[in-house]
């Protein structure tokens, strides 16, 4: 494939990611679809085939894993030598869910869309493991993947990355104002400031002050690692002008993270991200996309 653009998606074995895998296979980009499962990554790509997308291959990649980025690193160093789109789709609610899964459907039957999303507020339990789970996923993890690959990036004429984003991280779900200010004060935040609010998060979700620390509450956890999230886009951004690097929010996607709860297929919200991927060549970077629209990160 020397011509070809290689896209390495992660968390692709369902999903969104999925079928983001599936989209860009469709625009003549190779695939390297990761997830953290051998067997469910082998399957996933086995699904693809059936669909006739033969452009896909699989490599196993668990995002809060060092070794497992390592590894990944040196086969696409050993088979491509560079790469053109990072998409950072892999994350986790770290909540529980009160109620079976099984039941979801009755419980959700007849509820409109405000009301399904606050049934899932309701009956999430949320924990300390749980939301250092979320923070070592979905921020440090995202990170580590990226900082792995960005030599590769830079070898690319036209480097990309998305990283899968939410409304739940914008900056309007934290009212401490003293951290929102810093998340959103691009010229002077820190990896390490970003790393010590963090901290501090987790500090305060042990003590049991969120609320009173001006942190969100109901997927809290998700809700700051995604906030991180964004602000670490728009710092690796600045530093690495040559490269996209953007935010994309998928919509509220019926998938096994909304319990099915959504309202897109997971075909539509993965055009919304596939849309940022593929931007034109020297588009926006550093920004926050909202269903495929360039947005506030407020
Ligand atoms: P799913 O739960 O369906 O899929 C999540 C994927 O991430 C799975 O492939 C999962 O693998 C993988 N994953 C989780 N942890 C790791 C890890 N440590 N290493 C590697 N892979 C991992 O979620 P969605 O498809 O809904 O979510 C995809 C992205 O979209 C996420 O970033 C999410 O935050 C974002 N998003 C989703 C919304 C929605 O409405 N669904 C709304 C806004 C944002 P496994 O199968 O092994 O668990």
């Amino acid at each position: 494939w020397p011509n070809s653009r290689i896209a390495v998606v992660t968390g692709g074995n369902k999903g969104i990611g999925f079928e983001v895998c599936r989209q860009l296979a469709s625009y003549g980009i190779t695939v390297v679809l990761t997830a953290r499962d051998e067997t469910r990554g082998a399957e996933a790509v086995e699904r693809l085939r059936a669909l006739g997308v033969t452009d896909v291959i699989f490599h196993q990649l668990e995002i809060t894993d060092a070794s497992s980025i390592t590894t990944l690193v040196d086969f696409l160093e050993a088979r491509f030598g560079k790469l053109d789109i990072l998409v950072n789709n892999a994350a986790v609610v770290g909540v529980e869910y009160f109620k079976q899964l099984d039941t979801k459907k009755e419980k959700f039957a007849g509820l409109d869309f405000y009301q399904r999303i606050e049934w899932m507020f309701k009956n999430v339990n949320e924990r300390i493991d749980g939301a250092r789970k979320s923070v070592q996923t979905d921020y440090y993890g995202t990170k580590r993947v990226t900082e792995a690959l960005l030599n590769l990036l830079q070898s690319s004429s036209d480097g990309r990355i998305v990283n899968v984003s939410s409304d739940f991280g914008l900056l309007r779900c934290i009212s401490n104002e003293e951290v929102r200010q810093d998340l959103n004060d691009i010229d002077n935040l820190t990896e390490e400031r970003l790393a010590e609010l963090l901290d501090k998060f987790l500090r305060d979700f042990e003590a049991g002050e969120l609320e009173a620390n001006g942190w969100p509450t109901g997927f809290s956890a998700y809700r700051v690692a995604k906030a991180a999230m964004n602000a670490y886009t728009r710092l690796l951004a600045r530093r690495h002008p040559m490269l996209r690097i953007n935010c994309a929010h998928p919509g509220y996607v019926k998938t096994d993270m909304t319990m099915g709860s959504g309202v897109l297929t997971t075909e539509e919200g993965a055009r919304n991200v596939v849309k940022v991927v593929l931007l034109p060549e020297g588009g926006q970077t550093g920004k926050y996309f909202a269903k495929g629209e360039e947005s506030s990160f407020m």
